[in-house]
């Protein structure tokens, strides 16, 4: 096991009544892709800080375990601006452990990011890619990206996922840690999901698992059976789309078909707005 986070509380606020990350749990094991997913402000960033000591827990307990530390891709990614791509890398190389120079210009090229460049003159994309570079040269038994996709072109993006696909068979016994708001992502990359909501886990599996606990079911009247799990997807003029668990649907009879990550991460979003809204 790469880490374990246990009833996880961070609050904000004077009187603490900001409950940014709210009693969570979950376990990375070696070689593990696990995505935190969640609507915005549901914790996530919150629970990465806290994982690297950026911010104090207000309770809970966080354990690592490895030999060569955490390379974080932040949300905001700044670097120095006045630097060269070229003086970049060798300033890394200076300051960073474990790092692998040759690995980053590798990369550099392969992510066509214009090394003799300033990095203030590299546009938003390029500055990105080459923060991912540097991270991936870096040898780390956890890497945490925070969106890192967040502003990159199609290709782009396919190759940064590519790379992240592969840090657990390139660095053997590594561990990811992700979040995106790009479900399809998520989906190519992640053996286990966690969705966060309100700073609470909602659900949380591993991906196949995950997809093949819900399903969706069409019902053409507006009368629900009476099930423990059912959220509208969507409607037309036609008919009426829910996701319900598979087992209760198909104990009922229902025909299932099978829900995407998408259609699951709503359905479980909303399950908890509307039971927080009753509540
Ligand atoms: P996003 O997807 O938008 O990046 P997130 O899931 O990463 O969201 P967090 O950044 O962890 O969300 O924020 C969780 C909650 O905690 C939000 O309601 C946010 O406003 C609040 N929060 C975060 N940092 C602070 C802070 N320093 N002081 C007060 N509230 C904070």
């Amino acid at each position: 096991m790469v880490l374990k986070v246990e009833n996880l509380k961070k609050y904000y606020g004077k009187k603490r009544e900001i409950r940014a990350v709210d009693g969570i749990s979950f376990e990375i094991q070696e070689g593990e892709i696990f995505s935190l997913l969640g609507p915005n402000g549901a914790g996530k960033t919150t629970t990465i800080k806290c994982i690297l000591g950026l911010r104090k827990p207000t309770s809970g307990s966080i354990q690592f375990s490895g030999q060569y530390g955490i390379a974080y891709v932040p949300e905001g990614k700044e670097l120095y601006e006045n630097y060269s791509v070229e003086r970049m890398i060798a300033t890394a190389e200076e300051l960073t452990e474990n790092f692998d120079a040759k690995r980053c210009w590798k990369l550099t090229e392969e992510f066509n990011i214009p090394f003799r460049e300033k990095l203030a003159n590299l546009s938003n994309g390029e500055q990105t890619l080459l923060y991912i570079a540097l991270t991936l040269s870096q040898r780390a038994d956890l890497y945490i990206f925070d969106e890192p996709t967040l502003g990159l072109d199609p290709i782009a993006r396919n190759k940064v996922l590519e790379r992240i696909r592969a840090i657990p068979i390139e660095n053997e016994g590594a561990a990811v840690l992700y979040t995106s708001h790009i479900l399809s992502e998520v989906e190519k990359i992640s053996d286990k999901v966690a969705i966060l909501c309100n700073g609470k886990i909602a659900e949380m599996d591993l991906l196949d698992n995950m997809k093949e606990k819900f399903c969706s079911i069409v019902l053409e009247n507006v009368k629900l059976p009476d099930l423990p799990f059912i959220v509208k997807y969507k409607s037309t003029s036609s008919e009426n789309v829910y996701i319900t668990y598979r087992a209760d649907a198909e104990r009922l009879g229902f025909e299932c078909k099978p829900a995407s990550l998408e259609m699951v991460f709503e359905a479980v979003i909303m399950n908890q707005v509307e039971n927080s809204n009753k509540g």
